[in-house]
C-alpha cells in the first residue's frame, strides 16, 4: 500500500524518483505523483490517476529538471482516487509540497478549524490538511519549517510517513514517521527516501530505518540529522541492507494468493494502525466517533454480505452480541434484497464487501436505506460504490487483493468488526474496562502471533496437503466462533481446488452429515481449547469410530487430540473471540497447497470473478 520515494543529491532527481516508484508498485496503488524543485527555484508537481507509466507519459513533455524531489504512489483512503487527490499536495502559498502514507484520523476536526481561519482546500484528502496545518503554523507563529512540522505532528492523531519539500529551501527534505515505514538511504553526497529499501538499493546499501516519531532532516552537504518531536537529537545506526533486486521484482511468491496469505500480519497492522492504541488503551474508529449516538441507539444490527464476507459477518454477529449486547442478524444480501425484510429506523445495517461493488450487497444497502435504516459499510476498495452509498463505514485497509480467493480481506473484515464491537461496546457501557483492555491488547498482538504461526505451520501444511490431495469430498467442523472458520475453510477449498467441501457446526454433524463419513472423507476439525472443547472432542471420537481421517487445528501442546487425529496443526493461544483470525490461516494454506498439488490455476480459478458486479 502506497509508496514514498525521495531524492536529494547530485543526480537528476526525476529518473531516481520514477524508478523508485516502479520498485514500490507491488504495494498496490491507484495514482502517482512527483514534485521537484528546478534550478530556477520553481516547484513543479505532476500527478495523475493510474499507473506510474501514466505519470511518465503525462510528465514526458514537462520540465523534469532538478536535483531534489519527492514522489508517491497513493492508495486512496480519504477521497476518490483521482489526480486532484493524488499526492504531492501543496500548501496554500504553493511553497510546500507533501507526500504522505497513512491516515490522519482527526483530519475532519483540523480541517474545520483551518477552514474557519480561511484556509481553502483543493482535495478531499486527510493529507492536504496536514500540509495546510504545517504552513498555517509556520506563518502564524513565524517559525521555521522544522518547528512547524514538529508542532503539527504533536497535533495530529493517526499513522503517517511523510516527506516535505520547501520551494524556498531546495537543499532540504524533512521526513517523519509514525506507524508507517520510512527508510533513509545514504550515498556519496546524496540521500534517498523510501517506504522500504527497494527504491534505494541500486544506489546505496547504507540505510537508516526510521523509528516511530523520528523526524529526519536531510540537507545538502550535511549528515542526516534525526530529532524527536521535541527537537532532541537521536542517534541511529546506519544499516547495510542485504536485499537482492530480483527478489523484490518477483515479489518472491509464485502466486498472489500465497503472497496475500503471507501479507496478513502486515495488513492487519495497517488495518489497526491509528485505530487500536495500546499506549492509551483505546480503540478509535472515526465512524463511531462521528455517528456515536446513532450507533449507540441501535436496537438491532443486520449484517448483509455474500461469500467470504458473509462468513466474516457470522463472526461479527457473535462479537456484536457478546460485546455490545445488541441483537445481530446475518443475511445473504441476495436473499435479503428479494424478500420484504422488516426494517426499523433504529436498525443499523452493516454491509460487508471486499470490492465495494458486489451487486447483491449494493442492492441490499439501497433497500435498507429506503426503509430508513442507518447503513455502515465495511469495504476494501476505496471510493467504490458501497462506501459511496452508505451513511458511514470503515475501510479495512489491507491493500489491493488480487488473488480471486479472498484471504487477507477476510481477516481484515474480521479485524474491523472486532474493533467496531469494542469501540461500540465501550460507548454502550456493555463491556467492562478490564475485558476491553485485555481484548484490545490481544487484538494488537494478533499480527505477531500470525507471523509466528505462518512460519511454523507452512511446511507442515504443505505435507498434509500432499497426503489429502486424493479426496473428492471434505467436511469442515467448528463450533462457536470457529463455526464460520469451518465454513470459510470449506469455501477456500471449493474455490481453488474444485474439491467438494461442506462446513458445518460440529454439533450438527449428527443431524445428517455423519451419514457421509467414511474412510474416503477427510474431516477438518477446528478444536481449540475454548468452552466447547470437550464437545468437539466427542465429535472427533465419533468421526474416528467411522474410520474417517481427521485433520485437527488445536492449541499448542494439546496432547489429547494429537493422539486421536491423523494430522494436527498447532495454533497460538488467544482470546476465544479472536481465534478465527488465527485458525483461518492454516485453512487458507491448506486450500492453496492442495490446489497447487492438483495443478489448478490458484489465482484465477474457473468461473470465479474477483468483484461480483452482477447478481
Ligand atoms: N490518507 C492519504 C490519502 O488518502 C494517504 C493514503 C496513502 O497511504 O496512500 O490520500
Amino acid at each position: 500500500m502506497c509508496g514514498i520515494v525521495g531524492y536529494l543529491g547530485k543526480r537528476k532527481a526525476y529518473p531516481v524518483l520514477i524508478n523508485g516508484l516502479k520498485r514500490l508498485e507491488y504495494r498496490g496503488y491507484d495514482s502517482a505523483g512527483v514534485a521537484m524543485i528546478n534550478d530556477q527555484g520553481q516547484l513543479n508537481v505532476y500527478k495523475t490517476k493510474g499507473k506510474v507509466s501514466d505519470l511518465e507519459a503525462y510528465a514526458s513533455d514537462k520540465d523534469l529538471t532538478g536535483t531534489v524531489g519527492i514522489a508517491h504512489t497513493r492508495w486512496a483512503t480519504h477521497g476518490e482516487p483521482n489526480s486532484v487527490n493524488a499526492h504531492p499536495h501543496f500548501s496554500a502559498s504553493g511553497n510546500l509540497a507533501i507526500i504522505h502514507n497513512g491516515i490522519i484520523e482527526n483530519y475532519a476536526v483540523l480541517k474545520k478549524q483551518l477552514m474557519e481561519k480561511g484556509v481553502e482546500f483543493k482535495s478531499n484528502t486527510d493529507t492536504e490538511v496536514l500540509i495546510q496545518l504545517i504552513e498555517y503554523i509556520q506563518t502564524s507563529k513565524h517559525t521555521d519549517l522544522l518547528t512547524a512540522v514538529r508542532m503539527a505532528l504533536h497535533t495530529v492523531i493517526g499513522a503517517y510517513a511523510i516527506a516535505v519539500l520547501d520551494r524556498n529551501n531546495p537543499d532540504q527534505i524533512i521526513a517523519a514517521r509514525k506507524s508507517s515505514p520510512l527508510v533513509v538511504g545514504i550515498g556519496e553526497d546524496e540521500f534517498f527516501l523510501g517506504s522500504d529499501a527497494s527504491p534505494i538499493i541500486e544506489y546505496t546499501k547504507k540505510v537508516i530505518y526510521l523509528d516511530d516519531k523520528d523526524i529526519a532532516i536531510i540537507r545538502r552537504g550535511e549528515d542526516v540529522k534525526i530529532v524527536d518531536f521535541y527537537n532532541e537529537e537521536l542517534k541511529h545506526d546506519v544499516t547495510e541492507v542485504a536485499l537482492d533486486l530480483a527478489q523484490i521484482e518477483k515479489g518472491g511468491y509464485p502466486h498472489f494468493m500465497l503472497k496475500e496469505i503471507n501479507e496478513q500480519p502486515d495488513c492487519l497492522m495497517d488495518c489497526m494502525s491509528g485505530r487500536v492504541n495500546v499506549d492509551v488503551n483505546n480503540v478509535v474508529l472515526s465512524a463511531v466517533i462521528d455517528h456515536r449516538q446513532r450507533l449507540v441507539d441501535a436496537r438491532r444490527f443486520i449484517i448483509v454480505a455474500c461469500g467470504t464476507s458473509w462468513h466474516a459477518g457470522l463472526i461479527g454477529k457473535q462479537l456484536i452480541e457478546d460485546i455490545c449486547h445488541v441483537p445481530c442478524e446475518v443475511e445473504y444480501a441476495s436473499e435479503f434484497r428479494y424478500r420484504n425484510p422488516v426494517i426499523n429506523s433504529t436498525d443499523v445495517v452493516i454491509a460487508i464487501s471486499q470490492s465495494g461493488e458486489t451487486a447483491d450487497t449494493l442492492a441490499a444497502v439501497e433497500l435498507a436505506k429506503q426503509k430508513g435504516a442507518f447503513i455502515y459499510g465495511i469495504c476494501n476498495a476505496i471510493g467504490s460504490s458501497i462506501p459511496r452509498a452508505t451513511h458511514t463505514g470503515s475501510y479495512i485497509h489491507v491493500g489491493p487483493e488480487i488473488g480471486v480467493a479472498s484471504t487477507k480481506a477476510f481477516t481484515g473484515q474480521v479485524t474491523v468488526l472486532t474493533m467496531l464491537a469494542l469501540a461500540l461496546g465501550k460507548e454502550r457501557g456493555t463491556i467492562d474496562q478490564q475485558k476491553y483492555v485485555n481484548l484490545l491488547h490481544e487484538l494488537h498482538d494478533i499480527p505477531e502471533k500470525m507471523k509466528t504461526l505462518l512460519q511454523q505451520c507452512t511446511d507442515n501444511i504443505h505435507e498434509i496437503a500432499k497426503i489429502f490431495t486424493y479426496a473428492r469430498n471434505f467436511l469442515y467442523l467448528g463450533r462457536g466462533y470457529n463455526y464460520p472458520v469451518a465454513l470459510e475453510g470449506a469455501l477456500k477449498l471449493k474455490e481453488i481446488s474444485y474439491i467438494h467441501a461442506e462446513g458445518y457446526p460440529a454439533a450438527e454433524m449428527k443431524h445428517g452429515p455423519i451419514a457421509l463419513i467414511d474412510e474416503e472423507m477427510p474431516v477438518v476439525v477446528v478444536a481449540t481449547k475454548n468452552v466447547l472443547y470437550e464437545k468437539v472432542l466427542s465429535n472427533i471420537q465419533e468421526i474416528k469410530a467411522r474410520h474417517a481421517r481427521v485433520i485437527a487445528l488445536v492449541n499448542e501442546g494439546d496432547e489429547t487430540i494429537k493422539r486421536m487425529a491423523d494430522a494436527v496443526i498447532e495454533l497460538p493461544q488467544t482470546q476465544e473471540c479472536l481465534e478465527p483470525l488465527l485458525a483461518t490461516i492454516p485453512l487458507q494454506l491448506m486450500a492453496y497447497f492442495i490446489a497447487v498439488c492438483k495443478g489448478k490455476d490458484v489465482d484465477q480459478p474457473r468461473n470465479l470473478a474477483k468483484s461480483v458486479t452482477v447478481e
